[in-house]
């Protein structure tokens, strides 16, 4: 069975309560129109999570976390465990985001008991890999990512709850994109390196592509090989681009 793209909006550190009406429009335009081989993924912030998945419990938009701890519970002042996700009836997770490994000097190993942890909970997985700007520029940009998928996926990581997001990290809210020929050299890349983790079971984790979506660019991206779906920030927070990036595809 062909597998189904993934829109997927990350909201980051933005949304307040009055965002109620941007998930119901969402949720009207999918009612309204036939997106059977798309789905449609929100992650706001951990404080909405319980609101906006009460909003959607009856609809096809499914609701998600931006990070989890890697503890389960305890001690572990400001954290947020998968299980307590899973409570909200969220069903993704967003783990290894740059922004993370970044400013919350995230490692591999950090990602991959994320990972683990998640997928304990049944929830799926969208791990996030990318290249800084001087790793390009040092040509290294395939030697780092294998790195962080050989790390991030080196434990106990079940494929079947898991895609993956390739996100330049100098792409990420830049307006740059990479040219198309470079994005599929990636995406083929990051396709083989998990077929040789997962055999033929590989072709059922998708691989979005993250960094400067928008309504114009979203279908040539999408229509690359081995390019399975979309990872988007700063256009996933204002409703018409949400809709005119999904009307794109339909
Ligand atoms: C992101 O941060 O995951 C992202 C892709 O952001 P933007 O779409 O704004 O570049």
């Amino acid at each position: 069975m062909k597998k189904k793209i993934l829109i997927a909006g990350n909201w980051k550190m933005n949304g307040k309560k009055g965002d109620f009406t941007f998930i119901n429009s969402l949720k009207e335009f999918l009612s309204k129109n036939s997106l059977k081989d798309i789905d449609v993924l929100i992650c706001p912030p951990y404080t909405l999570i319980d609101r906006f998945s009460k909003l959607t419990s009856r609809s096809s938009l499914n609701i998600g976390a931006q990070d989890c701890s890697t503890k389960e519970s305890g001690a572990y002042t400001g954290e947020i465990s998968s299980s307590m996700i899973s409570d909200l009836n969220a069903n993704y997770c967003i783990v290894g985001h740059s922004e993370r490994r970044i400013y919350q000097n995230e490692t591999n190993k950090i990602i991959n008991d994320k990972i683990v942890k998640v997928q304990n909970q049944r929830l799926n997985v969208i791990l996030c890999v990318g290249e800084t700007l001087a790793e390009r520029k040092k040509s290294n940009t395939l030697k780092v990512l294998g790195n962080q998928i050989k790390g991030a996926l080196k434990n106990n990581v079940k494929p079947n709850y898991l895609d993956i997001a390739y996100e330049p990290v100098w792409a990420i809210g830049t307006g740059l994109v990479p040219d198309n020929s470079d994005i599929e050299l990636v995406h083929n890349f990051i396709f083989k390196k998990l077929s040789k983790l997962y055999g033929g079971r590989a072709k059922n984790i998708r691989i979005l592509y993250g960094g400067s979506v928008n309504p114009k660019n979203v279908s040539t991206i999408i229509s690359l090989n081995n390019v399975s779906g979309a990872l988007i920030g700063g256009a996933s927070l204002k409703i018409k681009d949400m809709k005119a990036i999904l009307k794109q595809l339909i």
